[in-house]
Order: C-alpha cells, then structure tokens, then sequence
C-alpha cells in the first residue's frame, strides 16, 4: 500500500518546526539583507547561538543524529521534510546537533575527538575531495598521503571550493595513498593546512586548503586506507537528498511572493494574475514543485530503509535542482523590475539557487548516472515501489 500520511508526531514535529522557522528565523531576514550587502556575515555568531539555544529547547537538536547522541533520530524522511521547512528561509541558519554521517565511521577515540564535538557544535568540520585538477572526475584527485619512518602521514596537495572550508577547525580529507588508493584523513587546522576565501555569487563562500607537508598521526585514518573513496561517496549519497528539500521549501516561498504580487499588481488595467501568461507561469512552478516533493520524499525513503538510493536521489537532486531555478527565474519574472532590485530578496535567491546545479554533482553529472544506469540495466524502467 503506498502511504502518503504522516503520524501525529510527524505532523506536530513539521508544525512545530514551521511555527519556529516563522516565528523565530524569518523575522531575520531583513538583517540578513542589511548584513550581507554591507559586506557582512547574514547573522552574527552571538545570535546564531541564541537560536540555536532556542531551538534545542524546543527539541529540535542533531534531527538525524542517534538518540544515543542526544539527537531525535528522526530518519531521513523526516529530514527532508524538516529540511523543507527550514529552505522556506534564506537566514543562514541550521538546528545543529548534527555531524557528517561518515564520522560516525570512526574509532572511538576518533568519535570523542571529532564526532561528539561536532555534534555539540563545539568543532566544525569540512569535507574536502574537490581540486582544483578533478571536480566531477574526483576518482583522479592528486593530493597524496605517504607514510613516513615514524609511521605519521605526510599529506601534500591543495583542495578547492570547500564549504566552510576557511571556518572548520577539522578537515575530513581525501588523499591518495600510492598503492592502496584513496584514504579519508581527520586533519586539524592546528596540524598545519591553510586556507583561503574563495568569493563567489553566493552569499556563503567556499574555500581553497593548502597541504604543504602536512604531518597526519595514523590514529587520524578514517575508515581503512584505501576505501576512502567509498566514505566519500557515502557523505554525498546520504544527504544528496537533502538539497532537493531546501530547494522545495524555497521555491514554494518563492512562488507564494509571486502569487501575492499577482493579486496586486495592476497592469493595463488588470491585475496580473488575470493574465494567462502570468497564470500559467504560476501553474508550471507548482507541478514542477511537486513533481520534486514526491521525488525527494522517494529518495529519503530509500535511504532511511538501507535500500541503494542513489539513482533516486541522483533523479531528485537534477529535478530539484532545475525545479528551482526555473521557479525562481519565474517568480523574478513576474515581479518585473521590482524582482532584479535589492529591495526584494528574490535576486539574493536568484544566485544562491544557482548553486543547486552545480555542486554535489552537477546536472550533467546526475544525468550521466541515471543514463549509464539505464543503459547497463542497473535499473530498470517500469518500476513502483521496491
Ligand atoms: C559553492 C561551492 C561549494 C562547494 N562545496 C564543496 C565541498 O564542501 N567539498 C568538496 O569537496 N567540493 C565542493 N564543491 C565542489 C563541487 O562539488 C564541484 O565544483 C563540482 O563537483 C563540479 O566540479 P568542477 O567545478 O571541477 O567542474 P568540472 O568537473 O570541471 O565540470 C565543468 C563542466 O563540465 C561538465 N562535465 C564534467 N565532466 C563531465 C562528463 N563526464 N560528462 C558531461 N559533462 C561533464 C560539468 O557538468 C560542468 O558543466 C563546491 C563547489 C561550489 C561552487
């Protein structure tokens, strides 16, 4: 039976998280704005913590993260769901309590060292595989790790684009190590990488990190050398689902903005939303918005009940990711001149969507999976359920 109901418990978690996003995150906005063009981080470090102390009185702290780590173990389908919720803003805020799902791949003392910190947002953490010689070709990175006589690594290379690359005080980075292949380092700034800002169109910038003959520990491998490149892939795969979500929440604010301004908008002596050409703009944006809601739900599905969800979630992130920017270049559209002004966040929106199609594979990237898989019958058409 195909089930599209949520529980009570369900249903009163998205309500109440939506009541907090309203109540306490959206008023922020303006702030934002105000920041960010005077060249500003959106929201300073001192009310993010008041938010995020908010949030975890309400109960909303480490939503995947396992009970036994003081999370809500809410599953991924409530993940995408939650995350919907807070895509609905654009104030740079996250509930925390979460860490990067391969850190729980460590050994225990890695855990106490990097996982329960990053958990109680006492560190922070980046994920570095990208150089600048190898983006979507990532299996051909050329940083390298060598072991040394006293059994450390020597870690050597420069990684490129890293979200909070220039703000972690912890990289999990990927190397090459000759004859074994690619291995996942825990690495703290402290040991000697550095970095820089890489300005983008965005609000939020990534970062360039610099290895030069950094010296690693080995009780710093995470997972086995050698299968670094699986751990890789599995921080990609079980959260690509993820930003399918945000954008859901986004595109719907979005299009409610259009609709509010086409019932107010005169033009030729009606309002716009008379028009087809505005009505069918409107229309388009909801299928397209829903189309991405039960593709992205079927993603977080899979991987909440261990089934192999990549081509799903390869299928929800290209829609999601075009869904998106379709919508937003729509909306800007039928806020005419208003739409490309500042005094409206939709341009803010406008390039930071822009993102959605490129990173974490970019739109050629998810298509050239779901075509290999259909041409190598890994998947088959005509499906429905599993
Ligand atoms: C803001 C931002 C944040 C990021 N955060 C991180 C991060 O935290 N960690 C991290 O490791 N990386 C991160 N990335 C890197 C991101 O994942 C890469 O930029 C992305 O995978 C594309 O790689 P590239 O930029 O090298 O483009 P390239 O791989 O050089 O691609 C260039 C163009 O060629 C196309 N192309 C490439 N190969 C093929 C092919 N086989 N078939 C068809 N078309 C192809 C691409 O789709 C693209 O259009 C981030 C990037 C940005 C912009």
């Amino acid at each position: 039976m195909v089930d599209f109901s949520l529980s009570d418990e369900e249903r009163q978690i998205r309500d109440t998280v939506r009541s907090f996003i309203g109540k306490e995150v959206m008023p922020l906005e303006d702030e934002v704005l105000r920041n960010e063009r005077a060249g500003r981080p959106g929201l300073a470090p001192d009310v993010i913590k008041e938010l995020q102390r908010k949030a975890k009185k309400a109960g909303f702290w480490g939503i995947n993260t396992p009970e036994e780590y003081g999370g809500l173990n809410a599953g991924a389908v409530m993940s995408a769901i939650l995350a919907i919720e807070t895509g609905r803003t654009f104030v740079p805020f996250t509930f925390g309590g979460s860490a990067d799902n391969i850190l729980y791949a460590g050994t225990e003392e890695q855990k106490q060292r990097y996982l329960i910190p990053t958990i109680e947002g006492e560190r922070r953490s980046c994920f570095a595989i990208t150089e600048p010689g190898a983006g979507s070709d990532a299996r051909n990175i050329t940083t390298r790790a060598v072991k040394d006589a006293s059994g450390d690594w020597i870690i050597n290379g420069e990684k490129t684009f890293i979200t909070n690359g220039n703000e972690a005080d912890f990289v999990m980075v990927f190397a090459v190590v000759p004859d074994a292949g690619v291995t996942c380092f825990l690495v703290d700034r402290d040991m000697g990488w550095k970095s820089e800002p890489i300005p983008t169109m965005g609000e939020w910038g990534p970062a360039s990190l610099v290895f030069d003959d950094v010296r690693v520990p080995h009780d710093n491998v995470l997972g086995e050398v050698g299968k670094g490149f699986e751990l890789a892939m599995q921080w990609i795969r079980n959260g690509r689902f993820m930003i399918p979500a945000r954008a859901i929440g986004a595109a719907e604010r979005l299009l409610q903005m259009a609709i509010d301004y086409a019932g107010l908008r005169k033009s030729m002596g009606h309002l716009i939303g008379e028009y087809q050409a505005i009505q069918w703009q409107i229309a388009d944006s909801q299928v397209e918005i829903e189309a991405t809601k039960w593709l992205t739900l079927y993603a977080a599905w899979r991987v909440q009940n261990g089934l192999d969800a990549r081509h799903a979630s390869s299928i929800a992130k290209l829609n999601g990711a075009e869904m998106a920017n379709k919508v937003v270049d729509r909306v800007l559209q039928i806020h005419g001149g208003m739409g490309y002004t500042k005094e409206l966040p939709i341009e803010r929106w406008y390039r930071e969507l822009r993102l959605l199609r490129i990173y974490e594979g970019t739109d050629e990237i998810q298509r050239r999976t779901i075509a290999r898989n259909l041409l190598k019958g890994h998947v088959r058409l005509g499906g429905i359920g599993e």
